[in-house]
């Protein structure tokens, strides 16, 4: 029977598909779609691994029946038993075997798919020694994909990005498709998230999660449905149900009937029509009805994204998030020779555009390595985050900015510091920026000139710019950061997601003295939080003075429309009012 669940709306439009939970068995193993001339291959590989294991414990428990009743207890034979009969159980092997021939899983994911379903089933049975038997189980699959380890793909990533092939009618609408596959899963880190670019996935859901949450960030830069906070989404979804995620509404609707599908295909299909209308927009300049040339930027992750950037309208890289270079390599980070390489491609693909790339922002949701650290329970995004780090690992950082530099000899580069508050520390990026090019002289190396500018994501910063007006070319807002640490509400937690307020009279005084005291200066500013890419915050930030905007690719053409519309000679005194209410609400912005 359907039943919904609601989170919070992260990237928009609706999708339907078959539900693929990831990660939920904490097992990291490879998950990507096979040819359907691997099939074959794929399960004799779990044949094979199967196999060993059973050969494993029966060799074990011929050695346990020679020692006899004294040396060797009783149950160890007995436990033995129960984990040949799980091997052997048809439970297993048929089910694995289905989601390799009709689903096109790899062999592991096909194991820890059927994990997943024979888990819940034990789960659910009343007797407790029966329920018991399923940490037997894990054991034994864990044994499993242990012995297949020495036949796996080399080239299988954990999420890898393989296409799945079309294989399969939907009886129910008629429709003959290639099936959506929706990805359900506890929590995805960041690096888990790029892993899903030109992945099979059409959409996903998490349980965890704040709107501005880093996850939630690549979401939308994946242009994809997708729904986080979704608490128990991962519970109460199985493997291959029917679900519709609804990005707009912030609802997953599981198991839907004929009515339900088919309502939402019409929301589907009307989706589909308003971008087609917003597309006409690509080749019209961003300008205010009274003149305003209106910069509209990308936020991007990799160089990867440029051509999608470019092809939405943008003007330039307003970010380029240079940590995600840096996430999920296990200690190994990218030497300048990488980076440079980076660096340089989205600048020549840029075509002469600038490109800003921020120093490396790592820590709080973005762990070097996708998970959390032990000391996670510290307060990661007060500690050793972004520039913070940056000032603590010398060397790693001279070895970014040294690959910036270079990269600014192929063409206009605007680099980016964030999370700045003190003097010192503006001081210090700057005597360290100072040493990269003088080793580069040393070397002989090109290198190129850079705009220097500065994140204001701190509400000390925001309070106190005159250092950052007298040191920098440029100012950026970060408002994702700005509000969380305002409001004091952890951006990535879905229980005060509710206090993460936009609008809150603080942020938005913040956000406006920033822009206006840059202007006042004579300095650049940009937004490039994802407020910057809420239509519903277009006309107020123009109102403000903003002139710069930077958000995922997706936004663009529909923030240029509200840009088309607007006045600024009357959004000005409109926009000072909305500063002076005590607790302006979304209902203001209707103008
Ligand atoms: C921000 O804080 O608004 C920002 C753009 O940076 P990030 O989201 O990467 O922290
Ligand atoms: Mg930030």
């Amino acid at each position: 029977m359907a039943f919904s669940i609601h989170g919070l709306a992260v990237s928009r439009g609706v999708v339907m598909g078959r539900a693929v939970l990831v990660g939920s068995s904490r097992r990291d193993v490879a998950h990507y779609f096979v040819a359907p001339e691997q099939v074959a291959g794929e399960i004799d590989r779990v044949r094979q691994g199967r196999n060993a294991v059973i050969e494993e414990i029966t060799r074990l428990q011929a050695s346990v029946q020679q020692l006899g009743p004294k040396d060797a207890p009783q149950e160890l034979s007995a436990l033995l038993d129960v984990h040949l009969m799980l091997l052997k159980d048809e439970a297993l092997g048929q089910g694995v075997k289905q989601w390799i021939s009709e689903r096109f899983y790899n062999a592991e994911w096909a194991v820890t798919a059927q994990l997943e379903v024979l888990a819940r089933t034990f789960d659910e049975m009343e007797d407790p020694y029966l329920r018991e038997r399923k940490a037997d189980l894990e054991q034994i699959v864990e044994r499993v994909l242990r012995a297949m380890q020495s036949t796996a793909n080399p080239a299988g990533l954990r999420l890898q990005d393989r296409r799945r092939k079309p294989h399969k009618t939907d009886t129910e609408t008629g429709a003959a498709a290639e099936e959506s596959l929706v990805l359900v899963a506890h929590d995805l880190s960041p690096a888990d998230m790029l892993l899903f670019k030109n992945s099979a996935f059409s959409g996903f859901v998490t349980d965890v999660g704040g709107k501005t949450s880093h996850t939630a960030i690549v979401a939308r830069s994946l242009d994809i449905p997708a729904v986080v906070g979704a608490r128990t989404a991962s519970q109460l979804v199985r493997q291959d149900d029917w679900v519709i995620i609804d990005g707009d509404a912030g609802l997953v609707i599981v198991d839907p009937s004929p009515a339900i599908r088919a309502e939402y295909a019409h929301k589907q299909a009307q989706g589909l029509a308003e971008r087609a209308r917003l597309s006409r927009l690509l080749h019209t300049p961003a300008r205010t009805l009274d003149g305003e040339v209106i910069e509209l930027m990308a936020n991007i992750e990799v160089p990867e994204d440029v051509p999608g950037a470019l092809a939405c309208g943008a003007v330039g890289v307003g970010l380029f998030r240079s940590e995600f270079l840096f996430m999920g390599r296990h200690g190994h980070l990218p030497d300048e020779e990488e980076q440079f390489a980076a660096y340089r491609r989205a600048v020549e693909d840029m075509r002469g555009l600038p490109v800003t790339i921020r120093t490396v922002d790592i820590g709080a949701d973005k762990p070097l390595d996708g998970s959390q650290h032990d000391d996670a329970h510290l307060n990661p995004a007060l500690g050793l985050r972004a520039i913070r780090w940056s000032l603590s690992e010398p060397a790693m950082f001279t070895t970014q900015l040294r690959a910036i530099l270079r990269a600014a000899a192929f063409g206009p580069v605007h680099l980016l510091v964030p999370m700045l508050a003190h003097e010192s520390q503006i001081l210090q990026t700057l005597a360290h920026l100072q040493r990269a090019r003088a080793s580069l002289d040393r070397r002989g190396v090109a290198y190129g000139a850079v705009q220097i500018g500065a994140m204001i994501e701190i509400p000390a910063a925001a309070l106190n710019l005159r250092p950052f007006l007298t040191h920098f070319d440029f100012l950026s807002v970060g408002t994702n950061d700005l509000i969380q640490y305002t409001l004091a509400v952890d951006r990535t937690d879905e229980s005060v997601a509710h206090l993460y307020e936009p609008l809150h009279p603080a942020v938005l005084r913040l956000v406006a003295d920033t822009i206006g005291q840059a202007r006042r200066k004579g300095k650049g500013v940009a937004v490039c939080g994802e407020m910057a890419g809420d239509v519903a915050m277009t006309h107020l930030l123009l109102g403000l003075g903003l002139r710069s905007f930077s958000m995922h690719p997706s936004r663009i053409l529909a923030v240029k429309e509200e840009v088309l519309r607007a006045d600024t000679r009357v959004l000005a005194p409109w926009a000072a009012d909305v500063l002076a209410a005590d607790q302006p609400d979304q209902a203001i912005l209707l103008r």
